[in-house]
């Protein structure tokens, strides 16, 4: 039988109530992580978006501005005179422009048979504009051209740096009212002035701002050092293939948020490390941990309390129904599970000897009645054979009545190794035997008690010249007959045994 005992008991509930609990943890876990990741990604989006305004759009419409406002205002004359040196509006608005602004370093006007002036001065030899790698040869009216980097000649020949200066310039191409070519005028741009802008606004989750030209040149960023020296992986240029969106760079291990651009063709970054974005998370993380661990904890606290005090409840209980005086017997779950279990073998028992005869160890008649009944119920065709010991009576005088008992036991005994363990063997009352055989094959059943009466008639006793037979009256159950009238039609036919001889079977 499977033992059971408190522990397991307790077990069985800890690990019930458990489920609940770590579905819930699981569950926590899991939108800790998402809405983490969610309020991350919406963060991000929302300040490369703003930091791009700031950083692109805010400077690229002043110069826009700028641009229109001169175009609209010079005319050939203008730039003729101001290419000689003679007095005219340009020689005031250009200083004015360059040095009243962040967004230019120099400014290089030109007209259209490529003579030109730069500002602040430089003195250049064999400098033409036209074929630098700026110059908007084809650009038609108000359009600003944006360069790509390149090498600056300006900073080559004035020679403050060893290194080649790169640069960006904006220009345009200008034309008078009759739409012909007159001239352009070209501003390189100051990077680095534009980018301390940048530095007043530090990314979230530590992460870094940056544009890049199509090359992926470094074109702005709050670091100067890295301005037209530093790139950026082509790839992220390739996947930045909306106008805005994100992805993640499994190579630099690094979380992207980008804003694309198309004059100048730039992109907007911000980069944040995986490392960052993990650390400044894995605070919700840790909170989430301390708080199921603690819940851990009292859930413990509280299974070691219900197991200490449950034992009780239930053991004053089982007292009380049980009347059992608690000063006196010590009762614990283990002994009232050991009561319970004597109870049950106390009830097997009872059941075992309610349904077998004491003596002869056989079904009793109490069982044979419920055992016919539930055959009639059933409908099932069945046979019943009633057997007699003859002359019982005479063997008790003469031998005794535990001979009788012997006797009666062994014709028993003998009864069932031939009816075999299919416990149709019965005691119905004194020494009369019954035998139920649930079927229809008759001759098979009569052989069955034939076999049985010869092994009794023919079996040798202790006592010398003590010889027992008995006989028997077998019965069909038809449709529609009780169990009285069948144990009179059995009946019936063991007397008319008993009256042509004894030792001998009547049947159909
Ligand atoms: P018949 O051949 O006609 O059956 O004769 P009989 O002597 O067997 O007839 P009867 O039924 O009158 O006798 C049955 C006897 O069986 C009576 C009773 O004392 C005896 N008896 C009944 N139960 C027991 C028992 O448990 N042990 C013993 N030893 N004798 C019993
Ligand atoms: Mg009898
Ligand atoms: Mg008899």
């Amino acid at each position: 039988m499977k033992s059971y005992n408190t522990n397991k008991a307790i077990g069985s509930l800890v690990f019930i109530l458990l489920i609940p609990f770590v579905i819930m943890c699981v569950y926590t876990y899991l939108y800790i992580d998402y809405s983490s990741k969610k309020e991350f990604k919406s963060t991000m989006s929302r300040f490369t978006t703003n930091a791009s305004r700031a950083n692109i759009e805010t400077p690229l419409n002043e110069i826009k501005l700028m641009f229109r406002s001169l175009s609209a205002n010079i005319d050939e004359k203008d730039i003729t005179k101001y290419l000689k040196g003679e007095q005219t509006d340009l020689n005031t608005v250009i200083p004015a422009i360059t040095d009243s602004t962040v967004f230019f370093s120099n400014v290089i006007i030109s007209d259209s048979k490529d003579n030109y002036k730069i500002y602040p001065s430089v003195e250049l030899k064999r400098f033409s504009p036209r074929s630098r790698p700026w110059y908007p040869l084809t650009a038609t009216k108000d359009f600003i051209s944006y360069s790509e980097p390149y090498s600056s000649i300006l900073d080559d020949i004035s020679g403050t740096s060893k290194l080649k200066k790169k640069s960006i310039t904006a220009s345009m191409n200008l034309f008078n009212k009759h739409s012909d070519f007159i001239g352009n005028i070209a501003f390189d741009l100051d990077l680095k002035s534009i980018s301390s802008n940048i530095n007043n606004k530090m990314p979230p989750y530590n992460g870094k701002f940056l544009i890049t030209s199509a090359a992926g040149d470094v074109v702005l960023s709050e670091n100067k050092v890295e301005i037209l020296r530093k790139k950026v992986p082509l790839s992220w240029i390739e996947r930045a293939s909306n106008v805005e969106g994100e992805f993640y760079d499994s190579k630099e291990k690094v979380f992207v948020f980008y804003k694309t651009y198309m004059n100048p063709d730039w992109f907007a970054f911000t980069v944040v490390n995986e490392s960052d974005y993990n650390d400044i998370t894995s605070v919700a993380k840790q909170t989430f941990w301390i708080v199921t661990l603690s819940c851990l904890v009292l859930y413990m606290i509280i299974i070691f309390l219900a197991k200490l005090y449950m034992e009780q409840i239930i053991s004053k209980l089982y007292m009380g129904i049980n009347g059992i005086d608690p000063k006196k017997d010590k009762i614990t779950i283990s002994s009232i599970y050991a009561d319970i279990r004597r109870n049950k073998e106390y009830l097997e028992q009872a059941v075992y000897d309610s349904t077998i005869d004491g003596l002869t160890k056989i079904f009793n008649r109490r069982k044979f009645e419920d055992d016919i009944h539930h055959l009639i119920k059933s409908e099932e065709t069945f046979w019943l054979a009633i057997i007699d010991i003859d002359n019982f009576k005479v063997i008790n005088d003469t031998y005794g009545h535990d001979t009788g008992d012997i006797v009666l036991q062994t014709v028993s005994k003998t009864g069932c190794q031939v009816v075999g363990n299919e416990h149709n063997l019965y005691r119905f009352g004194g020494e009369e035997l019954c035998v139920i055989y649930a079927g229809e094959d008759y001759d098979y059943f009569y052989q069955m008690i034939d076999t049985w009466l010869q092994m009794v008639s023919i079996r040798k006793w202790r006592e010398a010249d003590l010889h027992v037979t008995f006989s028997a009256g077998i019965a069909k159950h038809t449709n529609d007959e009780s169990a009285e009238q069948l144990l009179k039609k059995a009946d019936a036919r063991l007397y008319q045994a008993k009256k042509t001889g004894k030792n001998r079977i009547v049947g159909e």
